[in-house]
């Protein structure tokens, strides 16, 4: 390998080292050997450093496995060049997206080494963002234009039809909501020897500049167009789908050359890869073009005489006759057909029946078949994956909805379970992606044995399962679900706890639409998560929309101003010191007839309706009062209170909690806001604009409820926040078998990582307190050291709790 260092100095010297793309030379055993100025920038280091690492030091554990089989098979020569989109990890932890192409240096007896070049793709990402804002104008102009054509396609969360324009559907001769039914029937629409080409586009990460396709009308009328197929990312850079775009070229119907002139006609034919029959108004075959032999095995001579409507398979025969039929005179239209090829494996055939016997020169029906029994298994093996989840295998939403219809038809009662697995977003976020599915598949093990043989298991999300189960048992099946969850799931020896929601809706009791029965149980399943409940059954009490909680709503305008509302407060306890350093202010509402009134059932109710902009003003304002008045007595405690999604969407936010701490004349830094992830990232920009805003004010920020929604990391590491709050589930059976420690362990890693501090609530007992003081947690809060407390209990506690005396 030295000798090749040097022969490439040599070769490239200067022009190695100062080149703009990274670029590195790599030793049979995948050490680096040398790296230019670029290459060390991109991953972070030192050529010192590099010397002597792998590719799969610097590399994201997402892509090492297919990295090393990609390096194996370059150097094994059984591909010219390995080229991968994937992300290194610097040391300062930073990881930047990078298209990597790698390939085999050959000496004089074989291979010596591998030669590696690697873009960053952060600008590229960049670039792609203005290129988006171009397809959104390209959109416009696609709406008013027939010879341009959109079409996108969404990968995740689940296999969609994103968008078809007009242009699309005129095309493709389909309607929108047949393309919207079925993401895959843009396959069925191309030319079925373009199938394979278009698919390949269409999963591909870096699709061909151009490719040509031909479009089958249903009446059998094929544009030539040309297509355009472009990945679409989320801003981590992952492909989440694909646009095509398509400019008519050229609109060419399949009898054109036969009609121009017999001398061509016969030439064209000959020559046709397709098998070209002209058959009479009876069906019988009067030619036979030669390309029968290479695709059915027969001999022209053998066909001519027979009869097509006698032909192919029985249960395709009807479709054939009808495409005869319906071929009206100088019409097209296409059929698929299953016909015996002479040896006797059964063969799909695309055919084009063309009406010509009015034409003078003609006066038969042409007939254009090709097989296409790869295509179809293509379009097949997509269907299938439209109808699966593909990390489990399970059946996806469509495949429920289909497996359900059935019984819908038979109006047989069967029950829809709606299962949420809570932990494995943490588990996502804290040990990557890829980890978490393979925990989401033992999780699918065990539930398939938990839901037992008659029951329909389906993955709708990552983490929402789905198990339709006929007849009336649905508590026993959900009680089963349920125990699932009681021991600890194992991955590569690791213990990992999960916890479990259902929600149940019945059929036809709850509703007699799939699609209406999934969010019954969804909305079930979220009232029992809010619960704590384990199993919920949907009730039309659970409906947003029922006249209670519209009452309720009503009844909340007045509350602020009726004096009905409370806050509570909840002591945050430092482990370092021992002692209490602030408290967590939470609503409470006090009805005069349904008593008092759980937050969780009102904050979602005022979050929808605007509401919540009086009422978090109202508790910041009493938050505010309490500060002046601890403040007067010499009581130096922090409130921090809770903010939603709206609150920081409203541009006015910041500004109105300065003036309210002006008016009290209390220093920002006791007031904290503690704002969950599913805040920032319902619209992430706002959100981030409006922390950044409130930070500058000097109130400290707190991330509520940390690890159970799907926040990317990047998104915590650019957000301004003091602490990280985890949340009580994970703390919930802490100390019972250490499951969840991993989890807990590691969030209190990244936060502090990232110089934050971790909060841990709902610390119920002394062995989670002292399982987290292990952990070097920052700080507790839950009913062990206090349950929330109206502001006169507070006092009492103050004065006599341990972890409210004076220090020692
Ligand atoms: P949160 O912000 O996660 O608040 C913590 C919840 O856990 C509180 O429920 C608290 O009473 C409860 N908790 C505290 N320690 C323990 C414990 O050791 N074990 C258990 N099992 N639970 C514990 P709460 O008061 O019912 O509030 C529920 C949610 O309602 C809060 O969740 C918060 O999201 C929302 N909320 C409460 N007050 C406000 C408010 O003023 N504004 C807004 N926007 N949301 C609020
Ligand atoms: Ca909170
Ligand atoms: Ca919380």
């Amino acid at each position: 390998v030295p000798e090749t260092d040097e022969q490439l100095s040599a070769r490239f010297g200067y022009a190695f080292d100062m080149a703009v793309t990274g670029m590195a030379v790599l030793s049979l055993d995948h050490r680096f050997v040398r790296a230019n100025a670029a290459f060390r920038k991109l991953v972070g280091r030192s050529m010192e450093e590099l010397r002597g690492l792998s590719p799969a030091d610097l590399t994201h554990p997402d892509h090492r496995a297919a990295d090393a089989e990609g390096i194996a098979r370059v150097l094994r020569g059984e591909q010219a060049a390995y080229v991968v989109e994937k992300r290194y990890v610097r040391p300062d932890g930073r990881v930047v997206w990078a298209r990597v192409a790698a390939r085999r240096v050959d000496g004089e007896d074989g291979a010596v080494g591998m030669f590696a070049e690697a873009t960053d793709l952060t600008e590229v990402l960049g670039v792609r963002e203005e290129l988006r804002a171009a397809n959104d104008r390209l959109r416009l102009l696609a709406e008013m234009s027939d010879d341009v054509a959109l079409f996108r396609m969404r990968f995740v969360p689940e296999l969609a039809t994103g968008y078809v324009s007009a242009g699309m559907l005129a095309l493709t001769g389909r309607s929108a909501e047949e393309h919207y039914a079925d993401p895959t029937l843009i396959l069925e629409c191309v030319h079925p020897d373009d199938r394979p080409a278009l698919a390949a586009a269409m999963f591909d990460k870096d699709p061909p500049e151009s490719l040509p396709l031909r479009f089958v009308h249903p009446d059998g009328a094929v544009v030539h167009a040309d297509s355009r197929a472009t990945p679409i990312r989320d801003e981590t850079g992952a492909v989440t789908g694909v646009e095509g775009i398509v400019y008519v070229a050229a609109r060419r119907e399949v009898a054109e050359a036969v009609r121009s002139g017999d001398a061509r006609f016969r030439s064209l034919v000959q020559n046709a890869t397709d098998v070209v029959l002209l058959v009479t108004e009876d069906g019988v075959v009067g030619y036979a073009s030669p390309a029968i032999t290479t695709h059915l095995g027969y001999d022209p001579a053998d066909v001519v005489g027979s009869n097509v409507f006698d032909t192919g398979h029985p249960e395709d025969r009807p479709a054939i006759r009808a495409a005869f039929d319906k071929a009206g005179p100088g019409r097209s239209v296409s059929v698929e057909y299953r016909v015996a090829h002479r040896e006797g494996a059964e063969r799909w055939m695309h055919g084009v029946v063309t009406n010509l016997l009015h034409d003078p020169d003609v006066r038969a029906y042409v007939v254009n078949s090709r097989d296409v029994t790869e295509g179809r298994a293509l379009t097949d093996e997509l269907r299938r994956r439209a109808f699966r989840d593909e990390g489990t295998g399970l059946p996806n939403a469509l495949g429920l909805r289909e497996a359900v219809s059935a019984w819908t038809q038979e109006e047989a009662a069967f029950a829809l379970l709606r299962l949420g697995v809570s932990g494995l977003g943490a588990i996502a976020e804290v040990f990557g992606h890829a980890h978490a599915e393979r925990l989401a598949c033992t999780v699918a093990e065990r539930l398939r044995a938990a839901a037992g043989d008659g029951a329909v298991l389906a993955r709708i999300g990552f983490d929402d399962f789905a198990v339709a189960a006929e007849g009336d048992g649905a508590t026993a099946v959900a009680d089963a679900l349920l125990a699932a969850f009681e021991r600890p799931f194992v991955l590569d020896g690791e213990p990992f706890q999960l916890d479990a929601s259902i929600g149940v809706a019945a059929y036809p009791g709850h509703g007699t639409e799939p699609d209406l029965l999934l969010r019954r149980a969804q909305r079930a399943r979220r009232a029992a998560e809010e619960r704590h409940a384990g199993c919920v059954v949907y009730s039309t009490s659970l409906d947003d929309t029922s006249a209670q909680s519209v009452a309720l709503l009503g009844r909340l305008r007045d509350a602020i101003g009726a004096g009905e509302l409370a806050l509570h407060y909840q002591p945050k306890v430092g482990l370092g010191t021992s002692r209490v350093y602030g408290v967590e202010a939470l609503l409470r509402w006090q009805h005069p007839e349904h008593g008092s009134v759980p937050p969780d059932r009102f904050i979602p109710l005022a979050e929808r309706s605007g509401l919540i902009k009086p009422l978090t003003e109202w508790v910041v304002d009493t938050a505010a009062a309490q500060l002046a008045e601890w403040c007067a007595a010499g009581l130096r405690l922090s409130v921090a209170v809770n903010v939603t999604p709206r609150n920081l969407q409203d541009a006015a936010f910041p500004a109105s909690v300065a003036r309210t701490l002006e008016a009290y004349g209390v220093a920002p830094s006791l007031l904290w806001l503690e704002l969950t992830e599913r805040a920032v990232m319902t619209d992430p920009d706002t959100a981030v604009a409006a922390c950044v805003r409130l930070a500058d004010l000097g109130v400290p920020l707190s991330l509520d409820d940390f690890g159970t929604g799907q926040s990317s990391f990047a998104y915590v590491a650019a957000l301004p926040v003091s602490e990280i709050k985890i949340d009580g589930r994970f703390v919930g059976d802490l100390a019972a078998d250490g499951a969840n420690a991993g989890i807990t362990r590691a969030i209190i890693g990244l936060a502090h990582h990232l110089g934050r501090s971790a909060i841990a609530e709902g610390v119920e007992d002394d062995a989670a307190l002292s399982r987290l003081r292990e952990l070097d947690c920052d700080a507790v809060q839950g009913y062990h050291v206090s349950r929330p407390l109206p502001p006169d209990a507070l006092r009492e506690w103050l004065a006599t709790s341990p972890w409210a005396a004076p220090p020692a």
